[in-house]
């Protein structure tokens, strides 16, 4: 049992990069490019190096990839927080550079996944924070719409009534009233969308 011990951090080519092997997360690469060309690299890649191997991402790998769909060169976005424009630019991430034993790396890159997803969200707070927002929503991850479905009020349950009970049935289905996290009630309001 050991655990990641901190090497040096370190602009590393992507050539030089091996993606995490079984990686089980699959990103939105699209929304993590938009990002970096917005709002730049603010976060290193976690990478693991050990004599003989490759240089592993273990955390950051959608950022990598995303960095892989950006390309060399100057990629004509004004302002982009990837290549600065630069003509000779070449597909490289800022990395965090670590060592640490194989079943140490699974962990770390399980977590990693993982932390995130378990997490949830102050919807006032997160409200706030968007409004605070004066040029649009990009690289925020966030659209217009998810900030009109967070801002939209939930519907009473009335309004729930007229909207799903059995339309054949003379007698109302029961009620039930429940508290739901915000992305339980979106998935659920994606499902129910005509
Ligand atoms: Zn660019």
């Amino acid at each position: 049992m050991n655990h990641a011990t901190y090497l040096r951090t370190a602009a590393i080519p992507l050539s030089g990069l091996a993606p995490f092997p079984g990686n089980a997360k699959r990103g939105d690469v699209a929304a993590i490019l938009e990002s970096l060309r917005r709002n730049g690299q603010y976060r290193c890649l976690v990478v693991r190096e050990m004599p003989g191997a490759p240089l592993t991402v273990l955390a950051g790998n959608h950022t990598a990839q995303a960095l892989d769909a950006h390309g060399p060169g100057d990629c004509g976005q004004p302002s982009c927080g990837v290549c600065d424009n630069a003509p000779e630019w070449t597909p490289a991430a800022r990395c965090e550079v670590v060592t640490c034993d194989e079943n140490t790396t699974r962990r770390i890159n399980l977590v990693d996944n993982r932390a995130a997803d378990l997490g949830s969200y102050d919807a006032d707070a997160l409200a706030e924070l968007l409004s605070f927002l004066d040029d649009g929503y990009a690289g925020t991850g966030y659209q217009e719409a998810d900030v009109e479905r967070l801002l939209a009020p939930p519907p009473s349950t009335e309004e729930l009534v007229d909207t799903y009970r059995h339309p054949e049935d003379e007698e109302m289905w029961p009620v039930l009233r429940f508290t739901a996290p915000p992305q339980d009630r979106d998935l659920f309001y994606d499902l129910t969308a005509d």
